[in-house]
């Protein structure tokens, strides 16, 4: 199929949609067709971002022995992984890590839990009373990532200031058993329609080389079109020692650039952002994310593996002509 990639973005940029074929087609693009897909990804960043990219990180505020086995996963009881394992950190800690995070240019600062889901009681109300320190004594935005919820939970989580609900759906739906059997997909898409309902905003995205096809990369993006989220973390696979995938290696890093587009092409005014697994699978393309249309990154370390040092990262953002939002 040839198809004119600008033209594409000019229809998406006077408010047409991408069809799914279209969609499938550019993650087969090569040579300077993957260039002009690029520059209209570019250009549909530019339309909503101008040149600004958001940073977000986040802090491992309880890591490890979660119930759930996701085949990727560092943190599952399931594998026998080198991942740190601690309970909750204290309230100081987490506040503190916000402080930092914001005094660092993040705009957003995510709480994150391991485990299959929230539950009620002392560690909960710990969480909900570092979110509104967090709200009340530091500019950035708290968001939270810990599970399913229910509907008593979400609505706590928004009265406290909980800006945004993290929740990945991590693939399609039709690779989701292949990829994890102790929960169903379902539970997840209620979860991101509960946190919406209670008010917060939805960072929902996935994780890409975990052996699913191109057509099922697609099909999580119509997925999360449908599901009108805020904003979308792409988290490409680091593969982790002891894990089913450990010894997945399914991308190259302009497989990730093809991916970053078709997600601007298809959601053209989200908030698009690079996280796990840009320094393993992007390597020298990683200031590419930019022109592919990524409109943030996530900074610092992430949940079990160590992101590249700030300045190293800084000096990326310099050198690729964006500025940071600030907080
Ligand atoms: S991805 Fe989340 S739910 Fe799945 S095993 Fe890891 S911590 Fe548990």
């Amino acid at each position: 199929m040839s198809i004119n990639w600008i033209e594409t973005s000019e229809r998406v940029l006077s408010g047409g949609t991408v069809t799914k074929d279209e969609a499938r087609a550019m993650l087969a693009m090569g040579g300077a067709e993957l260039t002009q897909l690029l520059a209209g990804a570019h250009r549909l960043r530019e339309r909503t971002f101008g040149d600004r990219v958001e940073l977000c990180s986040i802090i491992n505020a309880k890591s490890g022995r979660c119930a759930e086995n996701c085949a990727f996963c560092a943190q599952s009881a399931h594998h026998k992984t080198d991942a740190p394992v601690y309970p909750l950190k204290t309230h100081q800690e987490i506040v503190a890590g916000a402080r930092q995070a914001a005094a660092e240019g993040s705009h957003c600062y995510g709480i994150v839990t391991s485990g299959t889901r929230v539950s009620q009681g002392a560690e909960f109300e710990q969480i909900l009373a570092s979110i509104r320190e967090i709200r009340s004594a530091t500019p950035i935005e708290p968001s939270a990532s810990l599970g399913l919820l229910d509907e008593a939970s979400a609505r706590a989580l928004a009265e406290a200031g909980c800006a945004t609900y993290h929740h990945n759906l991590e693939t399609a739906r039709s690779f989701f058993p292949s990829i994890c059997t102790t929960h169903d997909y379902e539970e997840d898409v209620r979860t991101i329609r509960l946190a919406k309902a209670a008010g917060m905003k939805v960072c929902c995205g996935g994780i890409f080389g975990l052996g699913e096809s191109p057509a099922q990369r697609v099909e999580l993006a119509l997925t999360l079109r449908e599901l009108d989220v805020d904003s979308v973390p792409l988290n490409f696979l680091n593969p982790i020692p002891g894990t089913p995938l450990a010894d997945m290696r399914d991308l190259a890093p302009r497989d990730c650039t093809r991916i970053i587009a078709m997600f601007r092409y298809l959601l053209p005014l989200k908030r698009i952002s690079v996280c796990g697994g840009r320094e393993a699978n992007l390597r020298e393309f990683q200031s590419w994310i930019f022109m592919a249309g990524a409109s943030g990154t996530m900074v610092g370390n992430y949940l079990t593996t160590c992101g590249r040092s700030r300045e190293t990262d800084l000096q990326m953002l310099r050198d690729a002509e964006v500025r940071v939002h600030a907080c």
